[in-house]
């Protein structure tokens, strides 16, 4: 772990420079070609001011200048900070001033929200990274082209920030993990252990970097190992289709919304997806239909399980028991240990749901600036309450039932939204839902169902409850639907279940 992350480009280039590392629209990058360009911007980040410990923020599209700002804040000890491409300035500017980045890094499109947000927190320097010349912003190339290319001398230690990732802001407003470099080493370690990852993988990077799978369960096991990235800007399911027929792509990580759009499409039969080694999917609750589309298409298809805060994998199912054990996020990584614990800390029995506990060389130090939410996440021997519930069968293999915050009581009795969403999400008609608990005289709460149809459907509430008697509880069993064209979701596709209560659960039905 010696020297942290920000080593590793030097490393690559002294054992494989040629090897082309990054692959972005029509251009590569060999590993010495990044190594040089991350030496320049950190010698350029250090002339701005940046030291040991300061933050330096980036906010922009997957493009390699993300990860060169990552390597070369990372080589001067410094602490980078991904930001949110989605969120509005003064969302921006609050990540900004909680972090108290002296620089921001940003993409062309970016460049009014950058602007904006800078001002209101007092960044000192923004770099741009191409697009209209700007008078108070810096170019990113020019910098690069201006810049030393001797050695940096810092001493970087396994235990220092690497960086401040921000959480999804799912449940609320997003919270900075503090991530070491041995933190996230780990993490590319674990990956590297629990899959057939190798220096020839061709690795497709469609989530976002700024949200912890595409960056660290993607990009860097990959560029630790010697293979190659490809970036892709934005997500587009025909493009991506295209571009692993084209680049013959081994490795993927996608959220289950991008590999159903994906599987949706008419050419999804019959493109040839024969390069694909292993197809990860994590994030949010992964659909039975969306494990069957791609194991039907004869594809190992992975669920893992992880967290912002443990950098993040937790649990991977291995892609030799993606059939026997579909529907399961796997047992724990190599280098990780769970616990699955009832309310007074015991151990649960197979079967029964609890609280998913982590421990392990990943797991975050804490949260930025925030001790009580840090103390309220880590217990003093280092295991992360993940606020998520699991329930494992008789051979260890966990199962993701929900998030502990989304369970509602319905007349003394626990239910999980996420079990009835996938109940609901069998019937041919409905595209997406979300479930939520709304106040009721009798039972105290009851489920609402908020479903979008596909396309020409017409399905009714009765219709659609109706063929959940016999699948599910009866208590378990939304006593109300509301059909709507859209639900709000984060940049990751995940279902921003407090807008869905907020929006559905005064109302009548
Ligand atoms: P916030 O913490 O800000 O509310 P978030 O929890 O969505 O946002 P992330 O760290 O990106 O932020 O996501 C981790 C969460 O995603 C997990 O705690 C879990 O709820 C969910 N998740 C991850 N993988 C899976 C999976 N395979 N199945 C179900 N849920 C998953
Ligand atoms: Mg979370």
């Amino acid at each position: 772990l010696n020297q942290g992350i920000g080593s590793w480009p030097a490393r690559r280039a002294r054992k494989t420079p040629h090897r082309v590392a990054v692959v972005h629209e029509d251009r590569t990058w060999t590993y010495r070609e990044l190594h040089e360009r991350v030496v320049r911007l950190a010698h350029a980040l250090r002339t701005l001011g940046v030291a040991r410990g300061d933050r330096v923020a980036y906010l922009g599209p997957n493009h390699p200048a993300f990860l060169e700002t990552l390597f070369a804040t990372g080589a001067l000890g410094a602490v980078f900070v991904p930001l949110n491409t989605r969120l509005p300035a003064p969302e921006l500017a609050y990540n900004l001033a909680d972090s108290g980045s002296t620089v921001l890094v940003h993409g062309p499109e970016q460049a009014p929200a950058a602007r904006a947000a800078a001002d209101e927190a007092g960044t000192r320097h923004r770099i741009a990274l191409a697009g209209p010349e700007e008078a108070e912003a810096l170019g990113y190339e020019e910098l690069l082209a201006g810049a030393g290319t001797g050695p940096l001398d810092e001493r970087v230690a396994p235990e220092d920030p690497c960086m401040i990732m921000y959480t999804s802001g799912t449940t609320g407003r997003p919270k900075g993990a503090v991530l070491s470099h041995a933190n996230i080493t780990w993490n590319s370690v674990n990956v590297l252990v629990d899959t057939e990852l190798s220096g020839d993988e061709v690795t497709l990077v469609v989530a976002p970097l700024f949200h912890t799978a595409g960056l660290n369960m993607t990009c860097l096991p990959t560029l630790l190992k010697g293979g190659r990235v490809v970036l892709l800007g934005s997500f587009d399911a025909e493009r991506v289709l295209d571009v692993i027929e084209e680049l013959r792509v081994t490795y993927m990580f996608a959220v289950p919304t991008m590999y159903d759009a994906m599987a949706a499409r008419p050419r999804f039969a019959s493109a040839d997806l024969s390069s694909l080694r292993t197809l990860n999917c994590g994030g949010a609750p992964v659909p039975g239909r969306t494990i069957a589309a791609y194991l039907d298409r004869g594809l190992a298809f992975s669920q893992g399980y992880g967290m912002t805060e443990a950098s993040p994998g937790i649990l991977f199912l291995d892609r030799e028991q993606a059939s026997a054990k579909a529907g399961s996020a796997g047992v724990p990584h190599f280098f990780t240990d769970t616990r699955v614990v009832l309310g007074d800390g015991s151990d649960a029995a197979a079967g029964d749901p609890g609280e998913i506990l982590v421990h392990g060389p990943h797991v975050m130090t804490g949260y930025w600036e925030r001790p009580d939410d840090t103390a309220a996440a880590l217990t003093e021997d280092g295991w992360l309450h993940t606020g998520d519930v699991a329930r494992l069968d008789a051979e260890g293999y966990a199962y993701i039932v929900d998030r502990v915050k989304d369970m509602f009581v319905s007349g003394g009795e626990n239910v999980y939204p996420a079990e009835v969403e996938a109940a609901l999400l069998t019937h041919p008609d409905i595209a997406e839902c979300a479930v939520v608990g709304v106040p009721d005289p009798v039972w105290g709460e009851v489920g609402r169902a908020v479903v979008v149809l596909k396309p020409g459907a017409h399905a009714d509430e009765a219709n659609i409850l109706g063929r959940l008697h016999g699948r599910l509880a009866k208590y378990k069993i939304p006593k109300s639907l509301t059909v709507t064209a859209d639900l709000p979701r984060t940049a990751s596709g995940k279902i921003i279940k407090p807008a869905v209560r907020e929006r559905y659960a005064t109302d009548a039905a």
